[in-house]
């Protein structure tokens, strides 16, 4: 089937196997996520446990990770994923990053073979859900200041602090959570039945309803040696798992974008004023083919940067380029989208102001546009403007 919003004809960049999976994950999102998103998101309550089973055993938790039950799949196909995710709802391919980029991946490419062992295969198969706790009350942008804290007591560890708007706290089995040692900034995987753990879930968020949200309380908890990720030694570790999630946001970003346009698309061909299709109006015309333009630019960044990842490999600036760009853009277009559709734009029978509103998150997350626009000018004056 041809997309029409395909001007470009990128599905010819596209081999058999990523238009596969591609065609697979579009059908989970029409079967189990469009028609129930909206009332999701109306309630601020998801199924993150059915969803996370759902998604383990189509093998899209940790998709791009290798062993321990994980589908080892290219960047471009994980990309493509996340793509058709998010034009279900950027909350629903929140979980998924948030399991597979973040929590998984800093066990797998940090942890000792015991804690692969223990939580990934659980992770890949969605019945065990983990979240990856970094940001603080009073430290988000800037992480390097974190409060919390972690002190040794003979073999053990004991952490104190808390996090704060952490993807998945309230039905995680397990955290990963970055604290500050002695020695420097360290990454431990944290039961979230341990003693002295709580979390608690955010409410009254006006975007992405259709994730959870809490904040972790961590309360002078105990544990043993070997809950320290063994390989994560400084900032570096929690911000590579960053890149990773990144990435994912640089296609999920622009499946809400294109949820957005079909769906603007058929509406202003069918709605008429002043006796016409709004779609027949050079204004309206206008708007869509410059949002087109930016779609399918965007879809070339990504999918650019994702054949980088796939070959020599794509550097932490590179994905902020696809980051900045294609969430300021995918949420342009679900602006001028809103505003075609009128009075319906803001109504939740149409899809376009729930994404609107989940892309202020995306634009606020895994680092702002405003991180996102430093760390490019660092890259090209040498110059850090904020470290
Ligand atoms: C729904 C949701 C889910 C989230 N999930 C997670 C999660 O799972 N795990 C996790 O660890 N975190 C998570 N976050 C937190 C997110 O990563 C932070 O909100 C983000 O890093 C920004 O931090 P902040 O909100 O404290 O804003 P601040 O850092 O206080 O920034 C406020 C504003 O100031 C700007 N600013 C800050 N510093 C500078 C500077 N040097 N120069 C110019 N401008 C600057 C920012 O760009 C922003 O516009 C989530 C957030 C949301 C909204």
């Amino acid at each position: 089937m041809t997309d029409p919003l395909d001007l470009l004809a990128l599905d010819s960049a596209l081999d058999t196997e990523e238009r596969q999976i591609r065609a697979v994950v579009r059908q989970v999102v029409d079967d189990r996520v469009r028609p129930s998103v909206a009332d999701w998101y109306e309630r601020g309550e998801v199924p993150v446990r059915d969803l996370a089973r759902e998604f383990g055993r189509l093998g899209l938790l940790g998709m791009h990770l290798t062993g321990y039950g994980c589908a080892g799949a290219s960047a471009v196909a994980y990309g493509l994923a996340c793509l058709e995710l998010e034009a279900g709802d950027s909350g629903v391919r929140s979980l998924v990053s948030v399991q597979g980029s973040l929590a998984m991946y800093a066990i797998w490419r940090y942890g000792s073979e015991e804690q692969k062992q223990r939580w990934l295969p659980a992770m890949t198969a969605g019945e065990a859900i983990g979240c990856f706790g970094l940001t603080e009350p009073d430290h988000g942008s800037d992480p390097a200041s974190m409060a919390t804290r972690a002190r040794r007591d003979g073999d053990d560890w004991v952490l104190t602090g808390g996090k704060m708007w952490i993807t998945n706290a309230p039905v995680a089995e397990v955290a990963v959570v970055w604290a500050r040692a002695e020695e420097g900034v360290r990454g431990f995987v944290v039961p979230m039945d341990t003693p002295g753990v709580t979390a608690r879930e955010i409410r009254r968020k006006m975007s992405l309803r259709a994730s959870s949200t809490g904040e972790i309380v961590l309360d002078d908890v105990r544990l043993p040696a070997d809950a320290r990720l063994p390989g994560a030694e400084g900032l570096k570790a929690p911000l590579s798992c960053l890149t990773e999630a990144r990435y994912g946001i640089v296609w999920g970003a622009l499946g809400a974008a294109r949820d957005c346009l079909a769906t603007t698309l058929t509406y202003a061909t069918t709605r008429t004023q002043f006796g016409r299709p709004l779609a027949g109006f050079q204004l309206t015309q206008a708007k869509l083919a410059d949002m087109v333009v930016e779609l399918q630019k965007g879809q070339l960044l990504a999918l650019h940067l994702g054949r980088l990842a796939d070959g020599a490999g794509v550097r932490p600036d590179q994905v902020s380029v696809g980051k900045l760009n294609n969430v300021r853009e995918a949420l342009a277009i679900a602006r001028q989208c809103r505003t075609i559709l009128g009075a319906n734009g803001v109504s939740g029978e149409y899809p376009v102001m729930r994404h609107a509103n989940n892309l202020e998150s995306v634009l606020t997350y895994e680092g702002t546009s405003e991180i996102h626009q430093l760390v490019v000018g660092q890259r090209l004056t040498g110059l850090s403007a904020f470290a």
